[in-house]
Parts: structure tokens; sequence; C-alpha cells
């Protein structure tokens, strides 16, 4: 049988006339799982013991960002912010997974160097920008409507909803740390405001990748000098070949569970590398820069915190969009699995 959708812009070139078709609102009434949104959330466990949530088995943009942009996307319509079909067009400043999960039916990108956020340039300001242009030109239908991925209360909101309940009751509510990197920070504070209102004695721990300025704020309490808030320093790209985490700016979202951070954990390129290559060689899972280092992070809270604890981490997304940097070196360093880690994700 096939789908039919109102939304799904190929329906003209598709030919459905050989097929019963199925009607998407009688089929949404009842419980079969239609579209898109139904393959967003409740993604599983991977099997290891030390709990990592395939998050990049979501089925939209393939990471938890699909649930983020279903979430600002919804609160958006609700707002009255956002039209469907009446020319209103998203814009948002991304370095991957957000704008691929909100770009699910296309895009238009436009690439933009390196800069600090207080530069026009700086990705977030110019998406802010095109928006507010959009909406002033009275040539273009629709108005545009900025996403605000950093700022938007809907991110972290998703994850307080959707990504925190579903680990607590896979968990059966039996958990001893959550570990997560921040990039927005919509995920470890909607995840951590979650869980400590039922675990008050959860270790929440942000995974920091080398070039980050969070780890120093988080793990020594330094003070933000507000001149600084939005951080000066080159973006991390140049510091790290990780992508998606590491900031040096407490964003709405991510002030949103600061507080419930309670430790830090600071991750080289290195050892993302060599526990990259170790998911794929011991669990046949191939992940994101990302996942890796939240992984190293969650065994060496594992560590810490010593035998039979449940530490939860997240595996963001999919190696294969992390092919031309992380894995072209992940790739090619030796596969011999450290001994060591080897041993404490045993136990
Ligand atoms: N991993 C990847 C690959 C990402 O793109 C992001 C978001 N930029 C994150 C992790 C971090 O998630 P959050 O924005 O919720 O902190």
């Amino acid at each position: 049988k096939t789908l039919t959708s109102s939304s799904l812009a190929l329906d003209d070139q598709i030919h459905l006339e050989d097929h019963e078709a199925i009607d998407y609102e009688d089929a949404k009434a009842s419980d079969v799982p239609v579209g898109i949104e139904a393959c967003i959330g409740n993604t599983p466990f991977s099997k290891s013991s030390h709990c990592p949530k395939l998050q990049f088995l979501n089925g939209g943009g393939g990471s938890p960002k699909d649930r983020v942009a279903l979430s600002m996307i919804n609160t958006a319509e609700e707002e009255g912010l956002l039209t469907p079909h009446s020319g209103d067009t998203i814009y948002e400043g991304t370095v991957g997974s957000t704008g691929i999960s909100l770009a699910t039916l296309g895009a238009v990108v436009e690439r933009v160097p390196p800069a600090p956020i207080v530069d026009p340039m700086h990705f977030v300001n110019r998406a802010r920008t095109l928006a507010a242009e959009h909406t002033a030109d009275p040539n273009r239908a629709g108005r545009g409507y900025f996403a605000d991925q950093f700022e938007n209360a809907a991110n972290w909101h998703a994850h307080f909803t959707g990504t925190g309940p579903e680990i607590y009751r896979q968990c059966h509510g039996k958990l001893d740390a959550f570990v997560a990197g921040a990039g927005t920070g919509g995920t470890i504070a909607g995840v951590a405001r979650f869980l400590k209102s039922h675990l008050p004695h959860l270790d929440v721990v942000l995974a920091d990748p080398q070039g980050s300025g969070l780890y120093n704020r988080i793990k020594y309490g330094v003070m933000f000098n507000p001149v600084e808030r939005e951080g000066t320093r080159r973006r991390q790209q140049v510091d790290t070949i990780v992508e998606g985490i590491g900031i040096n700016r407490v964003t709405a979202n991510l002030e949103a569970g600061r507080e419930l951070i309670d430790d830090a954990v600071k991750v080289t390129d290195d050892q993302a590398l060599k526990m990259a290559r170790w998911l794929v060689e011991k669990d046949g899972i191939f992940v994101g820069s990302s996942a890796a280092v939240n992984c190293v992070a969650a065994v060496e809270t594992a560590q810490r915190l010593g035998k039979g604890k449940r530490v939860v981490t997240i595996l963001c997304d999919s190696g294969s969009k992390h092919l031309s940097k992380f894995w072209a070196r992940a790739g090619n360093i030796g596969g011999k699995v450290d001994s060591t880690l080897a041993h404490v994700m045993s136990e």
C-alpha cells in the first residue's frame, strides 16, 4: 500500500493510480504511523552496558535535531508565526544537523565563513538578517521566520518532553548519570531538567571537545564577563575536528539547565577518534564525532562512579555525515582496541 500525504511536494510526480492509497488524515486518526513525524522519537538504546541512546535512528534528518525542528515548527505554527502554504519561509543558522532536520523538504544553503558571534556574517546573525529582509520585502510571499535554535525554548522543551521521559521510561527510572555535549545546550538542559525532577541525585555531566570554552566554566565555575558572554574566540572548527558540540558562550538553551550540570569532562580529538573506532569494532555502531566525545566522557564518568552504575549518553548522528573530516582521520588510526577501555565498558 502506498501512503499519500497532502504535504508531499512530489505527489504530482509520483503515479499512485496503480496502488491502493491510504488517506493521510484517516491513517493519522487511527494508529497507523504516517509521515516523517511518526519516525521521530522513541529511539532505542544500544546493547552496550554503558547505555548509549541511538538518536541517529530518528527518522527525518537522522539526529536528535528532528525532535527540535518539529518542536520549533509546531510552536511557531501555534503562535501564528508560521503558516503552512503561505509562502512563509524558515531561516536558520546551523552547522548541519538542525538544517538537515528542518530541510527534509528542501532548502537553499548559503555558506558563510567562520566568524565571531559579534560579526554580522556569523551564521546565526546572517540567518536572522535574511529572515527580517524577507518579512520586509513586499515583493515576496509570506514572512521570514528565524527559527533561532540557540535561543528558542522550543529546543530544550523537545528534550524535556521527548528525550528525557523516553530515557527515564526505557531505564525504568534506574540511572545514575547522564552525559552529553552542548551545541545549543538544548539536549543537556532539557534532559537534565526532566531527569533531575525525578532523580535528584543523578549526575549530569557535560562532555566538551578540545577548544570549547564550556569545560572551564562548568568545572571551575569561572564566571562570565558579560561583555564576553558572546565570546570572540575563533570558532571551534579550527581547534577540533569534532562538529556539533562545543561553544564559547552561554545560550538561552544551555542556561535553561546550566545549574543542573554537576561536572564536565574534556575530551581530546585523539580520544574521540579512538572511541569511534572502538564503537565500530566492538558494537558495530558507526557514529559521528560528537557521539564519540559523549562516549569518552561517559566512560570516564563510569570509571569515577565505580562498578554497577548506569550511565546514559547520546549518539547524536551517524558517521556517514562525518566522512570528510572526522572519519578521514578515524579511518586511518590503528584499529587496536584500548584494553582499559574494553575493561571499563564490560563492567
Ligand atoms: N551532535 C551533533 C552532531 C549536533 O549537530 C549537535 C547540535 N549542534 C549536538 C550534538 C548538540 O546538541 P545540542 O544542540 O542539543 O546541545
